[in-house]
């Protein structure tokens, strides 16, 4: 299965073992997706779409990229930009992050449609989150949409992980008008209850589900931390238990490790509820570890390769 996950990744510096020493790395919600996909599955080819600029930290990132095993052929290149970058402080144990992402060429992906297009045409399975959409104007952000509309009429599964971050939208009111647009443009929904509940009001995991399920998505997975998975999918409801973890160290790329199961999933043709059993165990090895790209063992997520 050929996929293409797009968005934004960004470097990051993370505190290191001296006062202000920090170690270099990279991350971003679709590339954590990206990376895990490409990690577990022999199944499926993975490709990223995003722009990056003409320096040093945009060619060490698409090498990174390329070194996760993730094809970047389709990673545009624009003079005179660069990537965003996002720096992690600790204060007793406490996270904070600063941003500088406003000249990162990722927010250029969609300007070229005919690039969008001609990477969706080689792809069977399209992902996309809210935050790719999020960082786009509102042209790149009518490009995009359309581009997931053409998809699916074209018999390509789109996938979306609405991953609401109200900072990066002009108000909420923006943020959840274009979430549901983008969710009326997808086949497999992947909320997290937590978020949807803050932004739409859901009382509860099921109003979640029946909401992405009436935009028209046939299968959606409902994450909710430790409380049971939801889904429905061509039809048939049901619900997924999680393990519960006394070892919580950092839920950093949870989500996005559960959908990378299941789209690895979805390549090795499981049913839905396998899948998303894979999902937790890969999310809960994911939480035990700190940051976004966690070392893991595939030990117990054999039905994923
Ligand atoms: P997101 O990272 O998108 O907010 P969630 O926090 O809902 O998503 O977590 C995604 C998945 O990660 C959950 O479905 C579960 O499998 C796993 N997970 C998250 N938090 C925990 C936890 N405290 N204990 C066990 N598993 C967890």
């Amino acid at each position: 299965m050929r996929v293409l996950a797009i968005g934004e990744c960004m470097a990051e510096m993370a505190p290191g073992t001296q006062p202000d020493e920090f170690r270099l790395g990279f991350a971003g919600d679709t590339f954590n997706t990206a990376w895990y996909l490409a990690m577990l599955s022999s199944k499926a080819e993975v490709s990223y779409f995003t722009a990056v600029g003409d320096d040093a930290l945009s060619t060490r990132m698409v090498q990174v990229i390329a070194d996760g095993g993730i094809d970047t052929r389709h990673i545009q290149m624009l003079p005179g930009k660069s990537v965003g970058l996002y720096m992690i402080s600790l204060d007793n144990g406490e996270r904070s992050f600063s941003y500088w992402r406003g000249q990162s060429a990722a927010r250029l992906l969609a300007r070229d449609a005919s690039a969008l297009d001609a990477a969706i045409a080689s792809a069977e399975l399209v992902y996309v989150s809210g935050i790719t959409l999020a960082i786009l104007d509102a042209q790149g952000r009518a490009t995009l949409l359309g581009a997931m509309q053409n998809a699916r009429r074209a018999g390509k599964r789109v996938a979306f992980d609405p991953n609401l971050r109200v900072h990066l939208w002009d108000s909420p009111a923006q943020m959840t008008e274009t979430i549901m647009h983008a969710a009326a443009c997808c086949d497999i929904a992947l909320p997290s209850f937590e978020d949807e509940a803050r932004w739409f009001g859901d009382s509860d995991a099921e109003a979640t589900l029946e909401r992405y399920s009436k935009a028209g998505a046939g299968t959606v997975i409902v994450k909710n931390g430790s409380d049971p998975v939801l889904y429905r999918d061509a039809g048939t409801d049901g619900s997924v238990s999680v393990r519960p973890l006394t070892s919580v160290v950092d839920t950093t790329a949870a989500g996005d490790s559960f959908n990378a199961a299941i789209f690895a999933g979805l390549a090795a043709e499981l049913p839905i509820n396998t899948s998303i059993e894979q999902a937790c165990s890969l999310a809960g090895q994911v939480v035990q570890g700190k940051g976004a790209l966690v070392p893991i063992s595939l030990e117990f997520l054999d039905q994923l390769a």
